[in-house]
């Protein structure tokens, strides 16, 4: 894929633009990091900022950097409660005995002057009294009493215990950048910063239906050789968890003209379009036909185990447009699809930066797991310390792609490499917990 140039720096329009820069571009057999490579050359960010209050923050994708407007700490200050001195005054080979001459409490400073063979009591975060630089925690002192203490020889050295202005953030400095996702830890340096409106992304709109006829939803009547309709409460959950607004449109039925009218009423009120079923080969329905009379559509092999079938590209309607992604009807193929393929796309276009793939453990097989060179395989795994206390992954039992048990029952999942063949017992294979992948 290294025919393909950065998104950023001149960004194609078309799909049929992109795929005709590759001299190997096959859509029936297409290397799941070429089609992650070709979705993200057109995936445009929304770009678009509204001003949220800083709780409702979370999760959310930072709109604008922020600058920090004052010094954190605002002043030097004590790191422990003890006793602030002048780190001059030490000398470590003889011991110290200091004067006490007042309090300094957390937001209740000591305004007097601290003069030679004096200190003061000191509390965490009390600001550092005028002239003393180092600070001697409570439990090193020897004799302390209301009117003095002593400090034994090399108890502290000049500086020690000091927090100084400006250490965790200097005025005028970046505190955050644009694109980042906000954490609590993040909400926190907001809130420690006085900032309590922030810039974030407008959220994206993501409508998503299920296609097939043998499909029913919760509360009809399971006729014979139909099954309930899991896909939209799967994809309902990941793009919740993705922070994304989401416009449920049900089950649509294989007719023409209602698909047609699901794909523009999506496409005008939603940024992206997820639809489960429909796109694999020889399936007798109308959905790639409207997805491709609507669009600029790929209809994709991708060399991935589960959920081969998969359909990209952009559609529109009425003058608006929106991506879609048209993912297997397989349940487990579905949520593979969606975390390998349109998960780094959303956020993408959510305007968060640096969206790397979650991380990648590499951990102990413990058995043999069957394997063909030629695809990336995502099997469900769960991974566990063994008596050693060494990581090691165990896959679950049936890899079925309609098997949705497994993924509930799994805690991870096994990457198996697109050059991978066979896994020995003992192996080293990579993994992606599940915890922290959205
Ligand atoms: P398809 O990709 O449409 O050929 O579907 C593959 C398999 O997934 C079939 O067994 C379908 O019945 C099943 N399937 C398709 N869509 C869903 C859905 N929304 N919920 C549960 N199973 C589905
Ligand atoms: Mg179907």
């Amino acid at each position: 894929m290294s025919n393909v140039s950065p998104a950023d720096q001149n960004p194609p329009r078309t799909l049929s633009s992109v795929v005709s820069c590759l001299s190997d571009y096959d859509p029936d057999a297409l290397p799941v990091a070429d089609a992650q490579a070709i979705i993200r050359q057109l995936i445009q960010p929304i770009n678009a900022v509204e001003k949220i209050a800083l709780r409702s923050a979370l999760g959310r994708v930072l709109a604008l950097d922020i600058v920090s407007p004052i010094n954190v700490p605002s002043h030097d200050n004590s790191a422990m409660d003890g006793y602030a001195l002048h780190g001059s005054e030490l000398n470590p080979k003889a011991d110290l005995s200091l004067k006490i001459i007042g309090t300094a409490y957390a937001g209740r400073a000591y305004d007097g002057k601290v003069g030679s063979g004096e200190c003061v009591r000191i509390m965490t975060g009390a600001v550092m009294p005028g002239g003393c630089d180092t600070v001697i925690p409570q439990e090193f002192v020897r004799d302390a009493s209301d009117a003095g203490m002593t400090i034994p020889a090399g108890a502290v050295k000049l500086g020690d215990n000091r927090r100084l202005q400006g250490e965790d953030l200097k005025a005028g400095t970046p505190a955050l950048q644009k694109g980042k996702i906000l954490s609590p830890a993040d909400l926190g340096l907001l809130a420690s910063l006085g900032i309590g409106e922030i810039p974030v992304q407008r959220r994206l709109r993501v409508a998503f239906f299920s296609t097939g006829d043998e499909l029913r939803s919760i509360g009809e009547t399971l006729d014979e050789g139909c099954v309930y309709d899991s896909n939209r409460y799967t994809l309902y959950g990941m793009l919740t968890r993705l922070g994304c607004d989401v416009v449920d449109m049900g089950v649509i039925k294989d007719d023409p003209d209602v698909l047609e009218a699901a794909f523009r009423t999506a496409c005008e009120n939603a940024d992206a379009i997820i639809t489960s079923g429909g796109v694999s080969v020889g399936e007798a329905d109308y959905t790639k036909q409207m997805m491709a009379q609507l669009g600029d559509v790929g209809f994709w092999k991708i060399g991935m185990r589960p959920g081969r079938p998969m359909a990209f590209g952009k559609i529109a309607s009425n003058g608006k447009e929106a991506y879609l992604f048209g993912l297997p009807g397989n349940p487990v193929a579905v949520m593979v699809t969606f975390y390998f393929l349109a998960r780094q796309a959303l956020l993408h276009m959510m305007g968060a930066s640096a969206v790397a793939a979650p991380p990648l453990l590499r951990v102990v097989s413990q058995a043999a797991i069957r394997k063909r060179p030629g695809r990336t395989e995502y099997q469900r795994g769960i991974l566990s310390r063994n008596s050693e206390g060494i990581q090691e992954v165990r896959i679950t039992g049936s890899q079925g792609s309609g098997v949705l048990r497994s993924m509930s029952e799994a805690n991870c999942m096994v990457v198996l490499e697109h050059d991978r063949a066979e896994v020995k017992a003992g192996e080293l294979v990579d993994v992606i917990l599940f915890d922290g992948l959205i």
